[in-house]
């Protein structure tokens, strides 16, 4: 692993030649976790690597597993529609934006590229902000998802991996199965977790008493203030409107609260699910990673899945000008500000070789 060179802590790293390594193809000497992240790898688990990543899946297939995804969404967007001036208005609609655009970035910023990728750096209490925006996601612990997160890179697509939807025989029915498996099975069927101690071992350190672990020990709690924070300030707004704070509570938390985590849900789980099927593979990552534009805009930067495979310690996923990446422009305005340094781009060198080599 090539280390980053010390940098300002004024934010200037973001355009800086900070190095970040291509693990385009899994070496056998070094795996991809090891390369990625420090992480020991145990050598047993670490032959699983090699030979190819598991492909079954055609054209079709694939766009039959969008369906699955993209459907519920348009019958969110038509949900809205139709109680329009009923069961919901513009400030219902703005709840759901903005606590979506929050526990997303939660997500994305925190959990994923700080907490798993440590794709930059920040201080204590912005570690803390960013786990309890991340917890109120409802999407578990830092630990858990850490373990989940980096065995996944570590086994992307070959047996390991925690949510690979490539384990399976070909046939429309069995992309279905695999399909749902990387998209809820995964979790919802009793498979063991990947050992919390082996693979993020920074989160498990001092029983829950400090910063990013007390939030870990107190998640409940954080998912609980997800769903009050829209619906306090639901019943505010409808008490100070036209005094129907009750029902306005209610849809408070019915937006701001219960179909915001469906949303979020359903967008973090399509990474796992829908961009290791479908989309473009501009990098060759030794895996099958996928570019999804959808998920690129909804996904707050999530959906550029190939480009994250190939330079997973990157802060920025989205590499080309259009690929819009919510999360890296936030990582970018946080370090403006002194609120982010050491943040980790590939270099240009280092993105025309991994061009090249999918060229070639
Ligand atoms: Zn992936
Ligand atoms: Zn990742």
């Amino acid at each position: 692993m090539k280390s980053t060179p010390p940098t300002s802590r004024g934010g200037l790293s973001v355009d800086s030649p900070v190095v970040v390594e291509v693990s385009a193809v899994p070496s056998p000497s070094a795996s991809p976790e090891q390369a990625v992240h420090g992480v020991a790898v145990d050598p047993h688990e670490a032959d699983e690597l090699h030979g190819d990543p598991h492909e079954h899946v055609t054209n079709t297939e694939r766009a039959i597993t969008l369906t699955f995804v993209v459907v519920p969404f348009v019958g969110v967007v038509l949900a809205i529609a139709l109680l329009w001036g009923v069961g919901v208005d513009w400030f219902h609609v703005a709840q759901l934006g903005v606590m979506y655009l929050l526990t997303a970035l939660g997500i994305s910023v925190g959990y994923h590229r700080l907490f798993s990728h440590k794709a930059f750096k920040t201080h204590a209490f912005m570690r803390v902000f960013f786990a309890i925006i991340g917890a109120m996601a409802a999407e578990g612990t830092v630990r858990r998802f850490v373990a989940n997160h980096r065995r996944h890179h570590g086994h992307s697509d070959r047996d390991g991996d925690p949510h690979s939807p490539h384990h399976h025989d070909g046939g429309v029915w069995n992309t279905v199965k695999g399909f749902v498996y990387a998209h809820v099975g995964w979790f919802l069927l009793k498979r063991p977790h990947p050992d919390e101690k082996k693979y993020a071992p920074e989160f498990c350190k001092d029983n829950g008493k400090n910063g990013v672990t007390f939030v870990d020990s107190t998640n409940w709690l954080w998912v609980t203030a997800g769903l009050a924070i829209p619906t306090v300030l639901g019943g505010v707004w409808g008490a100070l409107t036209d005094g129907t704070w009750i029902s306005s509570a209610f849809l408070g938390l019915l937006w701001g609260g219960i179909v915001r985590i469906f949303i979020v849900h359903h967008v973090t789980w399509s990474v796992n699910s829908v961009c290791h099927l479908w989309g473009t593979r501009p990098f060759k990552s030794g895996d099958h990673s996928r570019n999804n534009a959808i998920f690129g805009f909804l996904g707050v930067g999530e959906g550029w899945h190939n480009n994250h495979h190939a330079f997973p310690s990157s802060a920025r996923h989205g590499l080309r000008w259009w690929e819009f990446d919510a999360g890296y422009v936030l990582v970018k305005m946080l370090s403006w500000v002194g609120l982010a340094w050491d943040v980790r781009t590939p270099a240009k060198t280092q993105l025309q070789r991994a061009q090249a080599k999918a060229e070639g």
